[in-house]
């Protein structure tokens, strides 16, 4: 280590770096009092409603649906109209055209966008700005590609839509969940029926905005929100040919299991507990950075978060040391200042299951850091928080928690980095972080991950195939492979 290395080792943690607040003005958004479910492309009266808050500060911001069956029946039905009156028969450049619209107009109207998601679901506006408008954008545009071009992705396979699509989405990333299901389904000539999640059903109901704005065919895409019983209606409703799930493994289990033997065709991107792997030759500051991107992005909302952290023995001490300095910079606070790193957690009930699991961990015996963080009072909220000492068979080390918590084990060998990484339920993503090529490729043979990101992490792209592996769900979203569960190959 040179004199100056050592002297950087030992500089003092800035731990009073204060920053002047940089709020992003909420004005841009206009909520209305309450919203209905958006039917035929138009907006119907809720026969039921709910608040919906802001997690942040449990401020109400505005009375949504909880669709009841005949509500949900309604908008199969108008899904089904429109599939059969024009949408699967129009000409695919013309699907193609609204598709280019509706992304050209999420980017207009991005930071109306980005504020909302943030105000409803307690995200940082830097991430909902930079990752969710950005992304759900490209995913409308990358499908736009497509639409045109199914026969020769599929060649010789006749592709053909399926008819109506169900679709029901998780509240951690809800506008691009939205992208990542309706996008693929239009390219392809479906009509959809959308559920958003209970706590975040605004961006969805903004979106309706732009369909209008895109002047896209009544009841091609309809949204009617509410809670799991709304979802349940659309799994069990006659009127569907295929349903697609994201959220809890769960959910994803009870989904499965109604639909066995329906002949709909089912894709189910669920849970996921990922290993994030570095070893002794990795660029360490970097890899610190990726450890950080990979659990705290987001509170850790994130099915496929880098939420066990595998470390080589040679280099624990340093990998936890800088870990812990790089913690104690976040900050947690207000998701619509532009300088928060980490936001609101989403919900109540999530707060208590972080809470609990969080617990758990304590009294097994791993042992817990959490940097000085002051938490506002209002809103639910959690420090980052990283448990050391950690046990394969603890909770904390087998468990989706989704919130911003790490758990960190040690490795000795590649053989036995893949076999604790492999040691889980779930197979949705891992991470690999070393200098050698050949070591990624040893690595990525031998994860069972669907997903396995290389000296970098929760890196998302429209063009690249996203899904998992046992309990982690099946099918993939994303990619010319994300086109394939909305369409009859024969
Ligand atoms: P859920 O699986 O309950 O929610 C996902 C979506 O499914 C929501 O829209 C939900 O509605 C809906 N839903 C709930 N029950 C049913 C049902 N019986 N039939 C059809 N749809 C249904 O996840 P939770 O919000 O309860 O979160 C619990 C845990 O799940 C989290 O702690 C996390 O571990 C995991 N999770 C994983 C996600 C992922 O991306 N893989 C995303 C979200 C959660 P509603 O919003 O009203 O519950």
């Amino acid at each position: 280590m040179t004199e100056l290395e050592r002297k950087q080792e030992r500089a003092p943690v800035p731990s009073a770096w204060t920053y002047a607040p940089a709020p992003e003005a909420r004005d841009i958004v206009t909520l209305r009092e309450q919203y209905g479910h958006f039917v035929g492309g138009e907006w119907l009266e809720p026969k039921e409603t709910y608040t919906t808050i802001s997690p942040a500060t449990e401020e109400p911001l505005a009375e949504v649906g909880q669709a009841t069956p005949e509500e949900v029946a309604a908008a199969v039905d108008a899904a089904r109209a429109a599939y059969d009156n024009g949408w699967s028969e129009i000409a695919p450049s013309e699907r193609a055209k609204y598709l280019f619209r509706i992304a050209r107009i999420l980017q207009e109207r991005s930071r109306e966008f980005a504020v909302l998601e943030s105000l409803n679901g307690g995200k940082p506006i830097k991430e909902s700005r930079d990752v969710d408008l950005p992304l759900s954008a490209a995913h409308f545009f990358y499908y736009a590609g497509w639409a045109d071009k199914l026969e020769y992705a599929f060649p010789n396979q006749r592709p053909r839509p399926l008819g109506v699509a169900g679709q029901i989405i998780p509240w951690n990333f809800p506008l691009l969940m939205l992208a990542w299901k309706i996008a693929p389904a239009l390219a392809a000539g479906n009509t959809v029926v959308l559920k958003p999640a209970e706590t975040t059903p605004l961006s969805a109901l903004l979106f309706c905005d732009v369909l209008r704005q895109a002047e896209l065919p009544p009841g091609v895409v309809n949204i009617v929100t509410g809670d799991g019983r709304t979802g349940a209606e659309i799994v069990k409703s006659d009127g569907v040919d295929k349903v697609a799930f994201t959220g809890s493994t769960d959910v994803g289990k009870a989904i499965q299991r109604e639909l066995a033997g329906s002949g709909k065709k089912l894709t189910l991107e669920l849970g996921g507990k990922a290993a994030n792997i570095i070893f002794d030759d990795a660029a360490l500051d970097q890899a610190v950075e990726g450890i950080i991107n990979g659990i705290y992005f987001n509170q850790g909302h994130v099915c496929c978060a880098g939420s066990r952290l595998l470390v080589q023995e040679s280099i624990y001490e340093p990998v936890v040391d800088k870990l812990k300095r790089r913690l104690t910079t976040l900050r947690v606070g207000d998701p619509l200042d532009k300088n928060t790193d980490v936001g609101a957690i989403n919900s109540k009930q999530q707060l208590e299951k972080i809470q609990q699991l969080v617990a758990s961990g304590a009294e097994e015996g791993a042992e817990i850091y959490q940097p000085p963080c002051r938490l506002p009072e209002k809103g639910y909220w959690f420090a980052p928080t990283v448990f050391t000492n950690v046990a394969q068979s603890y909770r904390i080390a087998q468990e989706e928690i989704f919130g911003p918590v790490l758990s960190i084990l040690t490795f000795r060998t590649p053989e036995e980095a893949v076999e604790k990484a492999n040691n889980t339920p779930y197979g949705l993503s891992a991470g690999v972080w070393t200098e050698k090529g050949s070591r990624i490729l040893w690595m990525a043979e031998r994860l069972r991950a669907g997903v396995v990101w290389a000296n970098t992490y929760n890196r998302f792209d429209p063009s690249s195939p996203f899904g998992g592996y046992k309990e982690s769900g099946f099918g993939r979203e994303g990619g010319r492979h994300g086109l394939e569960p909305y369409l009859r190959l024969t």
